[in-house]
């Protein structure tokens, strides 16, 4: 019997954007935290997808929970995917994302507007009490932006600008970003799967 999700991360900001996607689903969705989970554990995988896969599987083994876990990130093709599966770890874990994004400008710094491609990735894994992984991916296209704009989201938000919107991801509501952002995308497929085998 599955009765609670633990999502596998210590990300105020990413824990409410799945609280919003997964609510209908009428299960309680735990952080580590909220777990009482203490994990160091080490993301070696290649992908972002093996990296979901990893911390979902780790977390399972020390719960009898349903766990899911993502790994996610900015991929800039003109920095030849960077900062990548190392989104989080660029520049230090513990650097504040003003210096990184401020960082990430200045190496685009007289690219021009098509050669700023990017896309946020998320990979999402679920762990299941039996076993079982599933995977789901999600993607969001957009450029780097010239500066950082907007106070919502969290991360690279203020220097991932959608064109089609002509705005940054950090300035659209978390509404708007839950239903076009890469993490959305991810976990909406996952909620399909999941639907299908809680019940
Ligand atoms: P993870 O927690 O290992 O998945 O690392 C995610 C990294 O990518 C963090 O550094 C985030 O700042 C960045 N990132 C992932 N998703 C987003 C997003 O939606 N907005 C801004 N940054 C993001």
């Amino acid at each position: 019997m599955i009765d609670r999700i633990i999502f596998a991360t210590g990300n105020e900001g990413k824990m409410k954007e799945v609280r919003m996607l997964l609510a209908d689903l009428g299960l309680p969705v735990l952080s580590l935290k909220d777990a009482g989970i203490h994990a160091d554990i080490v993301e070696n995988g290649s992908t972002f997808a093996e990296n979901a896969v990893i911390k979902a599987t780790e977390i399972r083994k020390i719960t009898n929970a349903l766990v899911l876990a993502d790994d996610s990130g900015l991929v800039i093709d003109y920095l030849g995917g960077e900062p990548g599966i190392y989104s989080a770890r660029y520049m230090g874990e513990d650097t504040p994302y003003k210096i990184k994004n401020q960082n990430l400008i200045e190496r685009l710094s007289g690219v021009p507007d098509e050669k700023r491609t990017a896309r946020f990735v998320c990979a999402i894994a679920a762990a299941f009490p039996d076993g079982e992984v599933i995977t789901t991916e999600g993607t969001v296209e957009g450029r780097i932006g010239y500066e950082e704009r907007g106070s919502n989201g969290f991360g690279y938000d203020p220097i991932f600008y959608l064109p089609e919107y002509k705005m940054s991801t950090a300035e659209l509501s978390p509404e708007l970003k839950n239903e076009i952002s890469h993490r959305g995308r991810a976990l909406r497929l996952m909620k399909e799967e999941l639907s299908r085998r809680i019940r």
